[in-house]
């Protein structure tokens, strides 16, 4: 269905992964080097599991539950990054546009710090925005 014009929504998305030992960590669209990676189907990327979830929100389209079943073969190993472009083109597709996503990350290690930028960057390009 397409969007309403002139209005403006707002989605939110949330998720958790556990980290364990031989797994690679993917967060934000990064692989980060660390001891231990998350755990979860596709590549777990917990970052743009929540990010994919909200703006499937806002366009009230469901979860990514919904969209890549975690029962499904075909996104095991899968980069997340799949799932968030598909999420912002079914934006596109409703006549909508994302200006801004905003994310929180809770973890004790990794330090995020050092990747800030970099998934500033990253999560900007897969959404074509500008970083800032
Ligand atoms: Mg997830």
């Amino acid at each position: 269905a397409r969007l309403r014009t002139r209005s403006t929504r707002t989605g939110m998305g949330f998720d958790v992964h556990r980290l364990a030992d031989g797994e690679e960590l993917w967060l934000g669209g990064i692989r980060i080097p660390h001891a231990q990676g998350l755990l979860g189907h596709s590549d777990a990327d917990v970052a743009l599991h929540a990010l994919t979830d909200a703006i499937l929100g806002a366009i009230a389209a469901g979860d990514i539950g919904q969209h890549f079943p975690p029962s499904d073969l075909q996104w095991r190993g899968a980069p997340s990054s799949r799932f968030l472009e598909h999420a912002a083109s079914l934006v596109q597709a409703a006549g909508g546009r994302i200006e801004h996503v905003d994310l929180t990350i809770i973890c004790e290690a990794p330090k995020i710090g050092p990747y800030r930028e970099v998934i500033r960057a990253r999560i900007a390009e897969l959404l074509q925005l500008a970083p800032d």
